[in-house]
């Protein structure tokens, strides 16, 4: 079953909404020419990222999750040309593949890398005290909430905290799907996000729906 009309939607608004994009294509072919899975961000859900960084004035990003890149391009593109993208990825071939297709799109002296898994690299930014004014959480779904607490250790007053993939392609809003360990992960996730007292968040459903939550002041 296709998440209660999920793909539909989204396909509509990818349609009325996304213009083609030559750089990102060839990045959708080097992921496949690669033999990497097609698990990037949505064009509208790109599109969105960057329109989010550029209108939140976020100069300092930090993404858990590269890939080949797709949704790296996509923040870097709204930082402008002092700003910079940290990007957290475990696999060491995706890590090349990334930094190669940012390269292609401009982004080398902006864009750096930490190989490994994720929370080790934010436990050593949280040890170094870094702070971030922007956050994509896009990697394996069981460590989500230990993302997001990491985010908001790592995150200046008034940051925004990204998730993608918290509708679990439409099986959290449906009563009569067998609970599966994603469905229950990501409505866990959902509800701290929207109840966490430090955090004023809300649910966009755009691609597999993304959490926009914003960092509140003091
Ligand atoms: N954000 C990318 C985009 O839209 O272009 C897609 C990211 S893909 C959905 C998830 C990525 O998280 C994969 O590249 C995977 O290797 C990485 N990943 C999985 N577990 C991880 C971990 N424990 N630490 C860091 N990265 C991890």
């Amino acid at each position: 079953k296709e998440g209660n009309g999920l793909e539909q939607v989204n396909k509509y608004i990818d349609t009325v909404f996304y213009d083609d994009d030559a750089v990102l294509e060839e990045v959708l072919s080097s992921i496949k020419a690669n033999g990497m899975p097609d698990i990037s961000v949505s064009p509208s859900s790109g599109k969105l990222l960057t329109m989010l960084v550029s209108m939140s004035g976020a100069k300092d990003v930090l993404e858990i999750g590269a890939l080949g890149g797709y949704s790296g391009i996509c923040l870097a593109r709204g930082i402008g040309r002092t700003g910079t993208l940290t990007s957290l990825e475990l696999e060491k071939k995706y890590v090349s593949i990334a930094y190669n297709n940012l390269s292609k799109a401009g982004f080398s002296e902006q864009v750096s890398y930490m190989t490994g898994p994720a929370l080790q690299s934010l436990k050593k930014l949280i040890n170094e005290q870094k702070r971030f004014d922007f956050f994509f959480i896009d990697a394996d779904k069981a460590h989500y909430e230990a993302y997001l607490r990491a985010c908001i250790k790592l995150a200046k007053p008034g940051a925004v905290i990204v998730a993608d993939n918290v509708l679990a392609r439409g099986s959290v809003a449906d009563k009569n799907v067998e609970p599966k360990r994603y469905t229950e992960i990501m409505r866990q996730f959902n509800q701290t996000a929207a109840s966490h007292p430090q955090l004023e968040s809300v649910l966009v459903p755009i691609g597999d729906g993304m959490t926009v939550s914003k960092v509140k002041q003091g």
